[in-house]
């Protein structure tokens, strides 16, 4: 069986990332980066839905190693997927991707410290790998099915019904009338996006969302651009991106009420006083209970005020023959119904974990910094910020793990297993988002513990901290080399 010293299962964001970080750091590692579909990008290859965009700042989006290049801090879906694929050519990836192998197990086995890997291909018997470590940079959630409540009265509905996660690459929407449900993220993308060319577009949601204007472009990253060398303007950025995002994250925490109020007096401001704010816009929750919802130069509330688009708030009771229905008796007209109501969460892409035959059930490990699991050796994980671009600590994550394979190779141990003390730490859930599909999702995540280093830190600074400078050894269970025969390189 062939055998490599370090396997990455993915080849989106983070899967690229932390193959480049390898090369980079230890480029006599021998490593394969395995994915289940046939292209790279991940989730910005995946979405195709009109207006698909970041709603972090791509300065913190992007790799700290590669630097943003385009005037827009918001970039398009398309921008990305080409951002990672160039990357992963440049910097010499792309030719270690074996495209259609889909991860099914991993089975770690003491005796031969190593995981055996079985994977799917399709059109081809399934085949077996081994790897002395594992990195699971699959995503957060099923890239086959996606979260769709149904509806009472589909049937009956004359028109299409479209997943954002599955968008139609022939859908004509020119002229027709719209009903998007949801309020999260992708419906406030959508909304506008679609009422470019609709006739008209309604935003249905249960309850309303913070929603928040912000530049496309970045002034201050324009001019950081031309007083200072590239790498230089581009580190400058990235901290002060990251230092405002943790100042308005702690103040929202802090001073919930204050905050809440001054974020709907800036939708007040956008909408205008005739527009019915409380209804629409004033959420029930506190602002960082759930991710804020960023548009680009409040395109969403342009498209509101020039009657583009509308908002409807309340329960839907049914769907007719030409729209839906609110159990207030509004009915939306609607010939296309398009239901952003989120996503599937999925741990580690569905791959099921095993030590020495017996199965891991990962909702019963502690997360080890945000990357590891409790008792299972050999074995990280990229895993983003709730509260911060995703690529920021996936970032940290695959520099942290060449300072541990470094380690294990001073050592000679052929083995890092994080180990918890019985009893020593209070376990707490994995999230502390109320949003929907962290809620359905959190039995089946691993838990945290209230202390250093098995508490999820959830900001950058404090992870610079931890996974940059912090001891590796911490709470770390070295296996020594018994044959003398591995980690040599
Ligand atoms: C619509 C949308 C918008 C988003 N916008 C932002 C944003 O603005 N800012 C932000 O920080 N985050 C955002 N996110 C979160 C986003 O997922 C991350 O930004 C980032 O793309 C995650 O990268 P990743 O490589 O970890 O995972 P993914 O992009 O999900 O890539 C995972 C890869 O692993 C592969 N894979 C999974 N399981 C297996 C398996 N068993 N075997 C083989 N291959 C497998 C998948 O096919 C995929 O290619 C967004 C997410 C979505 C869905």
């Amino acid at each position: 069986m062939e055998r490599y010293d370090v396997i990455i299962i993915g080849a989106g964001l983070s899967g690229i990332g932390a193959a480049c970080q390898l090369r980079r750091r230890l480029p006599d590692q021998r490593f394969l980066i395995l994915e289940a579909r046939h292209a790279i990008g991940g989730t910005w290859d995946l979405f195709r839905y009109p207006g698909i965009r970041s709603d972090s700042d791509m300065h913190t989006l992007s790799y700290s190693f590669r630097p943003w290049r385009a005037a827009e801090a918001i970039a398009d879906g398309p921008a990305i997927r080409a951002y990672i694929e160039e990357t992963a050519r440049e910097e010499g990836v792309a030719e270690h991707i074996r495209f259609g192998h889909r991860v099914t197990a991993a089975g770690w086995s003491s005796a031969e410290s190593g995981w055996t890997l079985t994977i799917e291909r399709e059109g081809a018997a399934p085949v077996s790998l081994a790897c002395d470590w594992l990195h699971a940079c699959t995503g957060y959630y099923s890239y086959d099915r996606a979260h769709r409540p149904a509806f009472a009265g589909e049937e009956a509905f004359a028109g299409t019904i479209v997943h954002p996660q599955f968008w139609p690459e022939r859908l004509d929407y020119a002229g027709r009338r719209i009903a998007v449900i949801g309020s999260g993220a992708t419906a406030v993308t959508l909304v506008p996006a679609l009422a470019r060319t609709a006739a008209h577009v309604t935003m249905v949601q249960r309850s309303p969302s913070y929603v928040v204007s912000r530049p496309a472009r970045d002034r201050i990253a324009d001019r950081l651009r031309k007083v200072l060398p590239e790498r230089a303007a581009y580190a400058a950025t990235r901290w002060k991106n990251v230092l405002l995002g943790q100042f308005f994250y702690r103040l929202a925490r802090r001073r919930p009420r204050a905050v809440a109020r001054r974020l709907i007096a800036m939708v007040r401001h956008e909408l205008g006083a005739g527009y019915d704010v409380a209804t629409h816009f004033t959420p029930r929750y506190d602002p960082w209970d759930q991710r804020l919802c960023l548009v680009p130069d409040g395109d969403l509330f342009a498209a509101l005020r020039d009657g583009r688009a509308s908002v409807a708030t309340g329960t839907i009771d049914r769907l007719t023959r030409d729209g839906l229905l609110l159990l207030d008796g509004t009915h939306v007209e609607a010939e296309i119904v398009v239901t952003a109501t989120g996503l599937d969460i999925l741990l580690f892409g569905g791959l099921a974990l095993s030590r020495n035959g017996t199965i891991i059930d990962p909702a019963r490990s502690l997360q080890y910094k945000g990357m590891m699991l409790s008792d299972v050796p050999n074995f990280s994980f990229a895993f983003g910020y709730t509260n911060a671009s995703w690529t920021l600590k996936a970032d940290l994550v695959a520099a942290y793990l060449c300072r541990l394979r470094r380690t294990m190779r001073r050592r000679g141990a052929v083995s890092a297993t994080p180990r918890v003390r019985l009893g020593s730490v209070t376990e707490v859930p994995f999230a502390d988002l109320s949003s929907g599909y962290i809620r359905r999702a959190l039995s089946s995540l691993p838990r945290q513990g209230h202390r250093r280093p098995w508490r999820l830190n959830q900001n950058y600074a404090l992870d610079v901290l931890a996974l940059r400078f912090g001891s590796v050894a911490e709470a770390v269970e070295f296996g020594a080399d018994r044959s003398g025969t591995r980690m040599k390189r």
